[in-house]
């Protein structure tokens, strides 16, 4: 029986602004590998760093940016990251009222800022369902200290995570013996569960 639903966020219950960032970024000097490799940048980071930490986060951008940003910066950013463009969250909504109905817990597991990430669930009006929400600044995917911290008191044959990235909301809380479920679009061949609609969650639950 499932008691514990783990879900990721970005472009798992909402679509975030991530590809909008260069018009924010503009507003700064960066360099030019900066603006177009962002994404590869904190892919790195989340790979090496068992948690996003403020000040050593600016100086391993300003590595890359060569400039000189500082925490009012990041608070820009954090500001800037939760003016999501409006959408349609019904599914989503749907999939955590079921949840809710049936008691299970509900805990986000998110690669970016705490704060930043619970703002955006305010925002799309989803934040009241969730008991727990853990964040980057807490550990950062593909750790296992983060899948462990998320699954909480239970084990993990108890929980089910589910996220859009193959790798680090599937295929490695998998290794963990956490359920997942795979939410794409995409045609994708492997062997494990997947949806095109969250809503189609609810018959594992
Ligand atoms: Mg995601």
């Amino acid at each position: 029986m499932i008691k514990r639903i783990i879900f990721d966020i970005d472009y798992t219950l909402l679509v975030p602004n991530y590809s909008h960032e260069v018009e924010f970024f503009k507003n700064y000097y960066m360099s030019d590998y900066f603006m177009n490799n962002i994404g590869k940048v904190l892919e790195e980071y989340e790979n090496s760093h068992l948690r996003y930490e403020v000040y050593d986060f600016l100086n391993y951008l300003n590595k890359f940016s060569k400039s000189n940003l500082d925490k009012e910066f990041l608070y820009n950013w954090f500001c800037f990251n939760t003016m999501l463009k409006k959408q349609d969250v019904s599914d989503s909504k749907e999939l955590l009222e079921y949840c809710k109905n049936k008691k299970i817990e509900i805990v986000a597991l998110t690669n970016w800022f705490t704060e930043v990430q619970k703002k955006k669930l305010e925002k799309v009006g989803l934040s009241h369902y969730f008991d727990n929400i853990y964040g980057g600044d807490v550990y950062l995917k593909p750790h296992l200290e983060s899948y462990l911290n998320a699954i909480g008191n239970n084990q993990p044959s108890d929980c089910i995570m589910v996220g859009d990235n193959l790798l680090v909301d599937v295929m490695v809380p998998s290794q963990l013996g956490i359920n997942t479920i795979h939410y794409t679009q995409d045609k994708c061949e492997h062997e494990f569960t997947k949806v095109k609609k969250l809503t189609e969650i609810k018959k594992y639950l």
